[in-house]
C-alpha cells in the first residue's frame, strides 16, 4: 500500500513505541521498506548495563556502490504524560486545521515517514541510482541510547556495510521548517564541588575556616575564566552555576561545608578531559589553607563538528530550493545520535520544528511535513 508522508506519519504515531523493544513499529517500517526493494536486518542488543533494544538496519544498494547515504532516526518516543491534558489523543494522530497532533510528530516519526516516502518517490523515477540508500532506525534514542545506534554502527562496520553520508531527522528548527540544520554539538559536563572547611563562631573567624568564602572565590575564578572566543560554527564555551548550598546552622555559625554544582558546555576547541583538568587545576590553586574539597563530574557528551564538506552545502541548497530561504548551520541544542555517526560518515541533521518535542500536544504542520519530504527528495536527486 502506497502512502504519502502524512499518512505514513499517522501510521507510525498510531503505534505507541517507548524506548526499548518494540517489534511492531520496526516490523511495520521494515515491511514497507522491503516492498521498496530494501534488505532488512532486525538487530536486538542488550547488556552494557542497559535494557534490551531492537533496531532496524535496512539498505538498498543494487550496484554495490561505494557511496551510501543513510537516514538515521529513532522510533521511540517519550511518555505522553497525563493523557487527559492533551487536546487530542496522543496516539490518534488526528489532523486538525492542517496540524498533525501526536506523540512523536515532531520528534521524530514524521521525519522517518518523510524520508521513506522521499526514497519511494525517488526510486520510482530512478530505478537504479549510482549510490546506495540505507536506514539506521533505533528504538532507543530518548533513554539510555546504549543498545541502539552505537551498536548498529559497530555491526555495520563488522559486516562491511558502507556508510559515507548520513542525514539525521531530529527536529532542528526553532520556529519554522527551513530555518536551521545542525552539523555538530557542544559537549557537556556537569560538576559538583564540595568544600570542607572548619565550623566555628562568626565572632572568631580566625579559629574557623569558612568554606563559603572559598567556594565563592573558586566559582568566581571559574566563571570569569574565558574558555574561548567561539569558532566559526560554535558559540563560546560557557559555564553556568546551577546550585549553591550550605548547612543552614544559624546566623552566628560558620558552616563546615559548602557545595555547588555547575555545568560546562564546551565547543570543539576542548575535550572533556581538558575541561576536567582545568577545573581540577582551579580547585587545587584556590582551596588550600587547610580546607579540603571533593570534586565529582559526569560527561554527558563530547563536542563534535562534522566538517561541512559535501553533504551540508547540498542540504542547504536543497532546503533553500524548497522553502526559499537559506538555513543556518548550527551546533546548538541537546545531544543526538549524530555524535556516534560522525565517526563513520559526514552527518547533517535536518528535521521539523522542535518547539513541541516531548511536550503535551506535540504536533507538526502538514505543510511542513510535505516540505521536509520534498527537501529529502531534492537531496537524493542532487546527491
Ligand atoms: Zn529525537
Amino acid at each position: 500500500m502506497k502512502l504519502n508522508a502524512v499518512e505514513l506519519s499517522q501510521k507510525l504515531i498510531q503505534i505507541p513505541s517507548y524506548s526499548g523493544v518494540n517489534s511492531q513499529v520496526l516490523e511495520f517500517l521494515g515491511n514497507y521498506l522491503k516492498n521498496l526493494g530494501f534488505t532488512c536486518d532486525y538487530l536486538e542488543y542488550d547488556g552494557s548495563d542497559s535494557y534490551p533494544v531492537n533496531n532496524l538496519h535496512s539498505v538498498f544498494n543494487p550496484k554495490n556502490s561505494e557511496r551510501v547515504i543513510y537516514f538515521a532516526g529513532h522510533t521511540d518516543v517519550v511518555k505522553e504524560g497525563d493523557k487527559a491534558s492533551w487536546k487530542h489523543d496522543p496516539f490518534a494522530a488526528k489532523i486538525i486545521d492542517g496540524t498533525l497532533f501526536g506523540r512523536g510528530a515532531a520528534d521524530m516519526k514524521c521525519a522517518i515517514a518523510c524520508f521513506v516516502t522521499a526514497v519511494e518517490e525517488f526510486l520510482a523515477q530512478n530505478k537504479s541510482p549510482n549510490f546506495g540508500i540505507g536506514f539506521l532506525i533505533t528504538n532507543d534514542e530518548e533513554a539510555d541510547g546504549v543498545n541502539g545506534t552505537a551498536k548498529v554502527l559497530e555491526w555495520m562496520k563488522e559486516n562491511n556495510k558502507k556508510i559515507t553520508h548520513c542525514l539525521v531527522g531530529e527536529p532542528t528548527n526553532p520556529k519554522k521548517f527551513g530555518e536551521m540544520i545542525k552539523i555538530g554539538r557542544r559537549g557537556s559536563i556537569g560538576f559538583k564541588i564540595k568544600i570542607i572547611g572548619k565550623q566555628g563562631h562568626v565572632a572568631y573567624p580566625d579559629i574557623a575556616l569558612n568554606p563559603i568564602t572559598i567556594l565563592i572565590s573558586l566559582l568566581k575564578i571559574l566563571k570569569d575564566h574565558k574558555l574561548d572566543e567561539g569558532t566559526k560554527f560554535f558559540d563560546p564555551s560557557n559555564l553556568e552555576i546551577t546550585s549553591i548550598v550550605s548547612q543552614n546552622l544559624g546566623g552566628n555559625v560558620i558552616p563546615n561545608e559548602a557545595e555547588a554544582a555547575f555545568n560546562i558546555r564546551f565547543n570543539d576547541l576542548h575535550t572533556s578531559q581538558s575541561i576536567i583538568d582545568l577545573v581540577k587545576y582551579a580547585c587545587e590553586k584556590t582551596v588550600g589553607f587547610g580546607a579540603k574539597y571533593e570534586l565529582t563530574y559526569r560527561t554527558s557528551g563530547e563536542s563534535f563538528l562534522s566538517d561541512p564538506k559535501f553533504l551540508a552545502p547540498l542540504v542547504v541548497a536543497a532546503s533553500e530550493k524548497i522553502t526559499g530561504k537559506k538555513p543556518v548551520l548550527s551546533t546548538t541544542g541537546g545531544t543526538s545520535d549524530a555524535r556516534f555517526i560522525k565517526n563513520y560518515a559526514e552527518v547533517v541533521e535536518i528535521g521539523l520544528v522542535n518547539e513541541t518535542a516531548h511536550k503535551i500536544d506535540e504536533r507538526a504542520e502538514v505543510s511542513e511535513i510535505n516540505q521536509l519530504q520534498q527537501t529529502y527528495l531534492e537531496i537524493l536527486r542532487q546527491f
